[in-house]
């Protein structure tokens, strides 16, 4: 019997984690359809059908779901690191045009009988008081309540979550809801002020000189932990295939200070940089992802280290930045032997 191919959506297909899905989708037969307000910035998307649309319109997110679509990957978010969303600035975009995207999407795949949606949540949605202490952060999922999130984007989070478990339990929809940790990699955003640490630090490392220093936002003292891309879609992909609906922690359990995470970079690229340490928005003291849901429900554990993402890593942040400014293309990088397993 030939076996029919499935139809996926992947809404921000055009961001870092969505257009890394597609191309795993991809791989794996599915036709996909992408959605998002931009193409991908560093390549030319996998997708099959690729719309360009606003999905805090009812009628683009009615639109991307037509044609027998039967899984469909929420990523759509206004989002950014700690540099967009810890600033208060972009408080009221970031929760309504979030909410907004999730409150279209499930009312729609109801009304058109689209069962299965992966829904994106962050750890930014654990209460602020059980990340004070940036040696013992508590992020496992039963600890989520009474809630206290640090940010309108993980307050927003918080509410979407709920949304698409309500939908499970009022309408039969088969949710799934993910919470990352600080997915990194190739392709994703590195500057212009929505980057997260790994990719801010890698470029900063790139830019500056030999001997010189970068700044580091806070002490550098604070935790967290980095999942490196591939191990991200992996388990999401995993996730959707199972029973389980969540939600559940996507992260690594490698924590480190920031400061670590810059010498582990500054190491990879070969040269000799300080650390001056500098105010700025850093978010909660400690966060490290709780991955023993995880690895009972999924099996899932990540398959490289942080080290081994940030080798793939900085050699293509560095590239970026040499294609938009002075710094002239380093000759032999120590990194390019070293090759993540
Ligand atoms: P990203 O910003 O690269 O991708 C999000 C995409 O959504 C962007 O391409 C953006 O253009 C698109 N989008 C935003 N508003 C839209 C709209 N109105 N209509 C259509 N498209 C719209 O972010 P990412 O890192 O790929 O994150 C994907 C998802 O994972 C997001 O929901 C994010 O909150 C969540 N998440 C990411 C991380 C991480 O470390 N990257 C951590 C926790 C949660």
């Amino acid at each position: 019997m030939i076996k029919k191919q499935k139809r996926a959506l992947v809404c921000g297909a055009g961001g870092f984690i969505g257009s890394h899905l597609v191309k795993s989708l991809k791989k794996d037969g599915y036709w996909v359809r992408g959605v998002d307000l931009k193409y991908p910035e560093f390549s030319t998307t996998d997708a099959d059908d690729f719309l360009i649309a606003d999905l805090r319109d009812y009628d683009s997110c009615k639109k991307s779901l037509t044609g027998s679509i039967d899984e469909v990957y929420q990523l759509a978010a206004d989002m950014g690191g700690a540099g967009f969303v810890f600033t208060g600035e972009n408080d009221f975009d970031i929760m309504h045009n979030s909410s907004i995207i999730n409150l279209h999407m499930i009312k729609l795949c109801n009304k058109m009988s689209i069962s299965k949606i992966f829904y994106s949540s962050s750890a930014c949605m654990y209460p602020e008081h059980n990340q004070m202490d940036p040696l013992n952060p508590k992020c496992s999922e039963d600890s989520a309540y009474p809630a206290n999130p640090d940010s309108e984007y993980g307050w927003e989070k918080l509410f979407s979550e709920r949304l698409y478990l309500a939908a499970h339990r009022n309408y039969k929809l088969d949710v799934r809801v993910a919470r990352f940790h600080n997915i990194f990699g190739p392709e994703g955003t590195w500057t212009g002020g929505r980057e997260k640490a790994p990719a801010a630090l890698c470029r900063k490392i790139a830019e500056a000189s030999d001997g010189g220093a970068i700044e580091i936002w806070g002490s550098g003292k604070q935790t967290r932990s980095f999942l490196f891309i591939d191990d991200c879609v992996e388990a999401v992909r995993r996730l959707m295939e199972s029973d389980f609906l969540g939600p559940v922690n996507i992260g690594s359990e490698e924590m480190v200070t920031i400061d670590e995470l810059a010498k582990m970079i500054i190491g990879i690229s070969g040269k000799k940089i300080s650390l001056k340490h500098i105010d700025g928005p850093v978010g909660v003291q400690g966060r490290n992802s709780d991955n023993a849901l995880i690895k009972e429900k999924l099996s899932w554990e990540p398959r490289g280290s942080l080290r081994e993402g940030l080798v793939e890593t900085y050699p293509w942040i560095r590239k970026q930045a040499e294609k938009i400014s002075v710094i002239p293309p380093q000759k032999k990088m120590m990194e390019s032997r070293e090759v993540r397993s």
